[in-house]
């Protein structure tokens, strides 16, 4: 088992940290602030060539494996949470989806999007009666001439409005449970498709979580991306990807917190000497350095056993849980090490700290992982709906 980086894999991070600390890091507040989408990021993140780095080489991508985009998405994140996001679901998500199962006509339409234009495409599961429950979802597709006439409600949709490609999770005709349930490509400007409420959110506060409303929306039959039958199945194997993608961002929030808090305690002093002479501290310092390398480590085989296809259900869980728990205490650690100062809006702890809970909750809460490990683990399956 070899745990080092190739030279290339060294340089590539390399070349994400530079561009996360010299360029991201100083404008993160201003996201933060404004609830602004992180355009400038965006058209940054292209000339570096970080959005489509999975795509296939003939659409314009870098054809690299998921480690890769691991890699640069934890320095992106270290520096800017919302903008690692963004390197997330131009790589994995829906391009994952796309790669694997769109039609020649889809990726020649989608790819330069987002290798040239810096699309992040939606995922839209979620609904008002379907949330960790999610294939009780009520939106449905009906057939209409030509393709299909969508209909219902989603909400908490990361980048409504911002997205011009949306993959819905819908049910087709009537039929019950997941295998009712395909999705379906759906533009911006599709007729019958309408933004609704923008939710603001305690963090991540750059990206809008949105509603998205659909009125016998018309899509064209070939913008269907996996039909009912084994649909649902396939879009969550490519889940995996986006799951593992969240939990790399979780992990850069919490290294980013970590380095601050290093170079903190070593240069506070109170009691005449630098507070990373107590004890206690240090301590928390090795805690923290702990829970970084196990969540790295969990993530890294996931990636690392993908290759470029999707991780595997169970792997990606597991370093989901890790980072998302990670995240939270060691951001909340590093805050506390800086007293005050910590919890003032000069320093981004509080913003590291209040963008790191997402993660117990979105792309799957803390329970729902768990309860997919023990599936795993345990010789019967839980049968919640008894
Ligand atoms: C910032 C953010 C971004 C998001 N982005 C997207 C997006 O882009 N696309 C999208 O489709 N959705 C998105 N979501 C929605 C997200 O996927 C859901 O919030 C999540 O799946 C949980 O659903 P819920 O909020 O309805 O909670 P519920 O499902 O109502 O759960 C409430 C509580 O009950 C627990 N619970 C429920 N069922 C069980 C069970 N069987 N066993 C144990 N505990 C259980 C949950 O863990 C939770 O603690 C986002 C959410 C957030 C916060």
């Amino acid at each position: 088992m070899d745990f080092e980086l190739t030279k290339d894999q060294q340089a590539l991070r390399a070349r994400a940290r530079e561009l996360a600390d010299n360029v991201f890091a100083e404008r993160a507040a201003r996201w933060d602030e404004r609830e602004e989408y992180p355009w400038d990021n965006v058209k940054d993140l292209v000339a570096a060539g970080f959005m489509g780095m999975t795509i296939p080489k003939e659409y314009g991508g870098g054809d690299t494996s998921i480690l890769d985009v691991i890699l640069v998405i934890e320095e992106i994140a270290r520096a800017c949470g919302v903008t690692g996001r963004i390197v997330v679901e131009g790589n994995l998500g829906v391009v994952g989806a796309l790669r694997a199962y769109g039609t020649e006509k889809q990726k020649q339409r989608y790819f330069p999007w987002v290798v040239q234009d810096g699309e992040k495409p939606a995922i839209a599961i979620t609904e008002v009666e379907a949330g960790s429950a999610a294939t009780d979802l009520a939106t449905h597709a009906d057939e209409a001439p030509g393709g299909w006439a969508i209909t219902g409600h989603k909400r908490y949709i990361t980048g409504a409005g911002t997205s011009r490609l949306y993959l819905v999770y819908a049910r087709f005709g009537n039929r019950p449970g997941a295998d009712g349930v395909g999705g379906v490509l759906v533009e911006r400007d599709a007729p019958g498709f309408r933004l609704g409420h923008r939710e603001l959110m305690m963090g991540l506060r750059g990206i809008p979580e949105g509603e998205l409303h659909f009125e016998r929306c018309h899509v064209p039959s070939e913008h269907v991306l996996v039909g009912p039958g084994d649909g649902f199945k396939k879009l969550m194997a490519a889940y995996n990807g986006q799951r593992l993608g969240a939990a790399t961002v979780a992990l850069g929030i919490a290294q980013g917190a970590y380095e601050r808090a290093l170079a903190f305690v070593t240069q506070r002093k109170q009691f005449g000497r630098p507070i990373a002479e107590f004890q206690g501290l240090r301590w928390k310092i090795a805690d923290m350095a702990v829970r970084l390398d196990a969540a790295r480590l969990l993530i890294h085989r996931a990636a690392a056993r993908a290759g470029r296809g999707f991780p595997d259900a169970l792997e990606a869980a597991k370093a989901k849980t890790a980072a998302a728990e990670t995240a939270q205490f060691v951001t909340s650690e590093a805050l506390q090490l800086h007293g005050a100062a910590g919890y003032g809006r000069s320093l981004p702890l509080e913003r590291m700290m209040r963008d790191a809970r997402m993660f117990a909750i979105g792309g799957g809460t803390l329970e729902m992982m768990r309860n997919l490990i023990a599936d795993r683990i345990l010789p019967t399956r839980a049968n919640w709906r008894a």
